[in-house]
Order: C-alpha cells, then structure tokens, then sequence
C-alpha cells in the first residue's frame, strides 16, 4: 500500500482528513494507529512512537492543503476535503455583505 492508499483508506475509515510522512502539514494531527498526537510544523514526520505514515487532522478550522502535492494529489485532496466537509452552498455572482458606511459624527467632545 502507498501512503497515498493509506491516506485514502484511513481518511474513508475516519472521516477526517489524512495526510502521509513527508507532507507538509501545519498544525494538530493524530497518528491514525496509535492516536499520538503532535503538533507539526513542516513536513510531517513518522509516528515516533509506532512508525505510522498516516497522520489525521485533529486540528482546528478547515484542514489545509500539503504545499507540495502534485496536481493528481491536490485534485485527490481537495475531492476527499469537499466529501468531508461540504462546503457551504455558494452561488456566484452574490455580492458579499456591503460594510456600512462609517458614521462620521463631528464636534464629539470626548472630556466632559
Ligand atoms: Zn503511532
């Protein structure tokens, strides 16, 4: 099994996002096998602790990208992102919500 397979199986398995050895992946993750957890900075490591490839996400806020995937790998990725967590429904062409005018009151005496 690749560690791409074993991203793909453990994701389908737990419903989080996966990453593998070597990733680069900022943030909170899980050994998927032995549930170590560590907070990792830049390419992820094996487990230390029992030599897994896989890691899941545990972190906080969407699950980002690895920076150097290739293009199969990011269409891979962002596909199993978009199965976990559906984004919600946007219809183009909506114009976000305008921010409203600052009210410029003047002659405010700030000291009484
Ligand atoms: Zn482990």
């Amino acid at each position: 099994m690749t560690p791409a397979q074993g991203v793909a199986e453990a994701q389908k398995r737990l419903g989080l996002t996966c990453y593998h050895a070597g990733q680069k992946v900022a943030g909170m993750v899980g050994c998927v096998a032995c549930q170590f957890q560590i907070r990792n900075r830049s390419a992820l490591p094996t487990c230390p602790q029992c030599g897994e490839m896989v890691w899941a996400w545990l972190d906080e806020g969407p699950a980002p990208t690895p920076e150097d995937l290739s293009a199969e790998e990011r269409a891979a990725h962002e596909k199993a992102q978009t199965e976990l967590n559906p984004p919600p429904s946007v219809e183009e062409g909506v114009s976000l919500e305008v921010t409203p005018e600052v009210k410029i009151e003047e002659n405010i005496k700030l000291e009484p």
